[in-house]
């Protein structure tokens, strides 16, 4: 049953990238399972510093076939750009398989989310702008493209002119743009369906085969537990589900497959874009942590949100997705605090909760029930094992393990692939 999840256990931004890359080694095929190029993953690898948005990061070595799975939603244009700079940067992206499943993000999507964001005002989620929730909406809807429609024209045109009517009187009447060009469209995406074409294939089949042969597959969410459209802190979510159950109803494989599920979490919590937070810094600390771990996005570039480690979110997302291990990122970037604070509950309208509750607004009142515990001055980025560490950070590491009842398999101390240091039981 040589199949394993890693998905990020708080708002994203967890260092999936890195970890998943280190995860890599050992797999034959790398998946991503949700999302679009709203996801950034930075990787350093070999003393290269790559940026993927789309691209599974399994891309990276030479063995492992990278799948983009049914449940993604692609913009082809970003896709084939990522693909050639990774083809720049001298890799082999022809290992690189798409489902014809996933959904296209095309150019209605961005002119409406860029103007219904500014209509919303006030009320804008904050979102990324690249048409990623406008098409999982017309995928539920079922008026949305597949990558396999490009490649019969007839099919695709048709398809289009549905959409179109809707989007370009939409555009034109509420939000007074000028209407989208089908033949603009169909020329584009015909031009972009040739170089995509060899990368289609039928993903879950492929995925069924290797794990029957007994192939390791490594399933990677983007985002995190806590922007799951269903179980994250709605609406300030992305638009499709990061949690580990979807993993497998994208690539379409059973429950049985999966050894591990794999929780990556950061040694203290960031957040991009409005919602509640309940251990956000306004203060010094918050601007420390967030200079330390550069704590702006990938894909954005915006400065995120930073607070102190929630063992209270890191709990849920150890129930939702039923993790068997940790891998903690970023520790290094609490080194010099004279004492780290661990949110250990949370009190609402004088209540208390060991939970995230269960309405938003108390989870919006939330305060932090903290625990202190003793910092360390000393850098730990050259440290090459867990007992390398000192020994507040190694207490650290393990309260994370007494809070969320999950062993922390590894422990990662800074961007490089061997900057990661395996934790004994
Ligand atoms: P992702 O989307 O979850 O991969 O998150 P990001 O792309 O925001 O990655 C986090 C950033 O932190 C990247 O720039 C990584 O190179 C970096 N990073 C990952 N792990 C560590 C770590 O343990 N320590 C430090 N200092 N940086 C890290």
């Amino acid at each position: 049953m040589p199949a394993a999840i890693v998905l990020g256990t708080q708002w994203g931004d967890e260092g999936k990238g890195k970890a998943v890359d280190y995860l890599a080694d050992g797999m034959d095929l790398v998946v991503r399972y949700q999302g679009g190029n709203n996801a950034g993953h930075t990787i350093i690898a070999e003393g290269r510093l790559l940026k993927l948005h789309l691209v599974p990061s399994g891309i990276l070595y030479p063995h492992i076939t990278s799948v983009i799975a049914d449940g993604v939603v692609i913009d082809p244009a970003v896709l084939l750009a990522e693909m050639d700079e990774l083809t720049q940067a001298g890799l082999d992206v022809s290992r690189l398989l798409i489902s014809g499943n996933c959904h296209l993000i095309m150019p209605y999507h961005l002119a409406l989310e860029k103007v219904t964001e500014r209509f919303l005002g006030k009320n804008a989620l904050g979102t990324t702008k690249r048409g990623i929730g406008p098409a999982y909406a017309d995928r539920a809807a079922r008026i949305g493209i597949r990558v396999q429609d490009v490649f019969d024209e007839k099919i695709f045109r048709e398809k289009l002119d549905v959409a179109l009517r809707e989007k370009n009187a939409v555009l034109a009447k509420v939000y007074h743009r000028l209407p989208l060009d089908a033949d603009k469209i169909v020329s584009e995406y015909m031009a972009m369906a040739e170089r995509l074409w060899p990368h289609v294939a039928d993903t879950s089949k492929l995925l069924h085969e290797a794990l029957e042969e007994g192939r390791n597959v490594m399933l990677e969410g983007a985002q995190g537990t806590m922007l799951d459209l269903d179980h994250g802190t709605y609406p300030f979510v992305t638009s499709s589900t990061p949690v580990a159950g979807y993993a497998l109803a994208s690539s379409g494989i059973g429950p049985q497959r999966v050894e591990r599920v794999i929780g990556i979490t950061k040694a203290y919590v960031t957040r991009v874009g409005a919602g509640p937070f309940p251990t956000e810094l306004a203060d010094h600390d918050g601007d420390r942590i967030g200079e330390r771990g550069q704590e702006f996005g990938t894909t954005t570039g915006r400065k995120r949100r930073c607070g102190w480690f929630d063992a209270v979110v890191l709990r849920y997302a150890a129930r939702l997705n039923g993790l068997s291990e940790i891998f903690l990122t970023k520790l290094d970037v609490l080194s010099g605090f004279e004492r780290v604070r661990m949110c250990v509950g949370y009190r609402a309208d004088g209540q208390d909760w060991d939970d995230v509750p269960p309405h938003q607004s108390l989870f919006h009142r939330a305060e932090p029930v903290w625990e202190d515990l003793p910092g360390w001055s000393d850098e730990i980025s050259d440290a090459h094992t867990f007992d390398d560490l000192p020994a507040p950070a190694r207490a650290y590491v393990r309260r994370v393990e007494e809070l969320a009842g999950v062993p922390v398999s590894v422990v990662s101390v800074g961007p490089a692939r061997e900057q990661s240091l395996p934790v004994p039981a």
